[in-house]
């Protein structure tokens, strides 16, 4: 079947780029999803306490003034089946499930430089061809289960957070272990802490943690974004981050330590990823930086009572927001439950999972399930899980051997006519994503239109255009505390032989946006346009 274009991923940003492609630029275009529905990443994070931390009037599509004017959020921060309405709603308003092909996940993509096309395979068999390839396939989708000695011979379940079973999972009764403490552990763990018999959560990095103080959205609250959304899209547009909330213009080394503390103490009362905007320099200024961690650390201390297990839930060893920041609905506090037991794998690792539960150094726990929070094999991984070969036959898992090298995260040198919507080098996850994708949609989308109206034949970017892109990136990153979290999945370093390089580009959403638009501005420059 010959298409203008494949999309591969029907969540936020597939969604978005057939709407565009189809009905803005008129193409034909086929959208590969490998799961029964639309809904990307939230399709396959179904996991309990499963929520968005960015709030749910801005967590959302700006591009249709009647979308937003129609539906109605329920929460300050909205919950997985509550997000998976909204793509489902959204797919049936804009009547795009027509051309999308669910249950086909693709397993091949490779140019045909004769041609000028891009043949691509699913797991089905099924060949296709189009001129225009777009892997949508999100940063945070190949699930990362680590390889523990005797996991084949567990008598009980396991589930890993990003592959969960439709069905749920029913913990009454159970005896539960939660490994990972990053974002879906900390949410999960309230969760099934209140559902099953018992909980252990194995922790090998303590985290920081903000309350996220979610909330039903007040009538009146719903009323002022429907009638401000305008103003609440030019900000989140030129915002850092994508939020419509302004990094405050202050310095947390200038002003009384008594005034800091009140103004963390306000964040904290607020909620949310708002409490890292406290000031200009939490994440460019190592003591800046410390006087937020120490408010977090002296945070924990009140809340959990057994000393020693405050202790062991103390961030140290990376600073504040380094590693993508947690938002939380009572973490903390499900530490002084009689049935959850903290286990610190820094004092002592996990040396395999037996019949019976999970053996550590000094103890053996026993389990009826085991939920592996691990994390993903992220920004890379879902597009490496795919063979794809561009130019000569050239894999991409060569030219990335190194670690990602993009031109601005939309096109990699030697595979012409393919762009990733928010891939390694753009903001990306430093961003509330909808922001990120739309910009790279309309992006993608405008390019492609120039390039029919003009009757091209391909773009592909320089190899030189990307080195100095890639070089860019660092630069970004280097100006920020970011790469001090040695750990941290930014830098592919949650998975073992993974090349370490920081993935998404730290300057800022809005500066980003400036310089595609003066790259398109400048006739694409960077890129060979045939
Ligand atoms: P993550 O941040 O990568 O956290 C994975 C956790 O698993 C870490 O605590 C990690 O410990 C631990 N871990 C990994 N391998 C392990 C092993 N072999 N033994 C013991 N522990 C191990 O993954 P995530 O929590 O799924 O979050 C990923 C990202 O998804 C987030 O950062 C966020 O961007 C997004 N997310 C967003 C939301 C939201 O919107 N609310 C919710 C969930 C996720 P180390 O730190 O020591 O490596």
């Amino acid at each position: 079947m010959e298409f203008d274009a494949i999309v591969v991923g029907a969540g936020f940003s597939g969604l978005y780029m057939l709407h565009k492609l189809r009905d803005g630029v008129g193409l034909s275009v086929r959208v590969l999803e490998a799961g029964d529905g639309v809904g990307g990443t939230w399709y396959w994070n179904r996991y309990p306490g499963a929520r968005c931390d960015s709030e749910s009037h801005y967590y959302s599509y700006s591009f249709s003034k009647e979308l937003e004017q129609e539906w109605e959020w329920s929460e300050r921060y909205p919950e997985q089946p509550e997000i998976m309405r909204y793509l489902n709603h959204v797919a049936d308003r804009f009547d795009l499930r027509r051309d999308i092909q669910f249950k086909s996940r693709v397993t091949e993509a490779s140019y045909d430089e004769a041609a000028n096309r891009w043949n691509i395979r699913t797991d089905s068999g099924e060949r296709l061809t189009a001129k225009f390839f777009i892997p949508a396939v999100g940063c945070l989708s190949a699930a990362n289960i680590p390889r523990i000695a005797g996991l084949g011979s567990f008598q009980g379940t396991w589930y890993h957070t990003g592959e969960w079973p439709h069905e749920g999972v029913d913990f009454t009764g159970k005896r539960v272990g939660l490994i990972g403490t990053g974002s879906t552990g900390i949410q999960a763990t309230p969760v099934i802490a209140a559902l099953a018999a018992h909980l252990t959560v194995f922790q090998r990095t303590p985290n920081y943690s903000i309350p996220a103080r979610n909330a039903p959205l007040s009538p009146e609250f719903q009323k002022y974004v429907k009638e401000n959304y305008a103003e609440i899209r030019r900000k989140t547009r030129e915002s850092t981050n994508g939020h419509p909330f302004e990094i405050a213009d202050r310095s947390a080394l200038a002003i009384a330590p008594e005034e800091r503390q009140a103004l963390y103490e306000d964040a904290w009362q607020h909620g949310g990823l708002r409490f890292r905007a406290t000031f200009k320099d939490i994440m460019v200024n190592k003591e800046a930086n410390d006087t937020a961690a120490d408010f977090i650390r002296s945070k924990i201390c009140q809340i959990v009572k057994d000393p020693a297990v405050a202790a062991k839930l103390m961030p140290l060893d990376h600073p504040f927001a380094t590693k993508r920041p947690p938002i939380d609905s009572d973490y903390f506090e499900t530490f002084n439950r009689e049935n959850v037991l903290l286990v610190d794998l820094r004092e002592s690792p996990i040396e395999a999972i037996t019949p019976a539960g999970v053996r550590t150094g000094n103890a053996e726990y026993p389990l009826d399930i085991i939920v592996f929070a691990t994390g993903f094999d992220a920004m890379t991984g879902p597009m490496l899980r795919m063979d794809i070969r561009g130019k000569n036959g050239l894999l991409l898992k060569n030219a990335w051997a190194a670690g990602p090298r993009t031109y601005l995260g939309l096109q990699v040198a030697g595979f012409p006519n393919m762009f990733t919507v928010t891939g390694p080098g753009s903001p990306s996850v430093l961003c509330n994503m909808p922001v990120a994708i739309e910009q790279h949609v309309d992006w993608i989308a405008d390019c492609i239109g120039y390039i029919r109206e003009r009757g091209l034949h391909s773009i592909e970017t320089t190899p030189e255009a990307a080195e100095r892109w890639v070089s860019h990136v660092n630069d970004a990153a280097n100006a920020t505390l970011l790469p001090m979290a040695g750990s941290s999945w930014y830098l592919g370093a949650n998975v073992p032989g993974k090349p370490r390089v920081f993935m998404p580009y730290a300057g800022g959403m809005a500066t980003y946006r400036n310089i595609c638009e003066a790259v398109a501005a400048k006739g694409y420059e960077g890129f060979v346009l045939r």
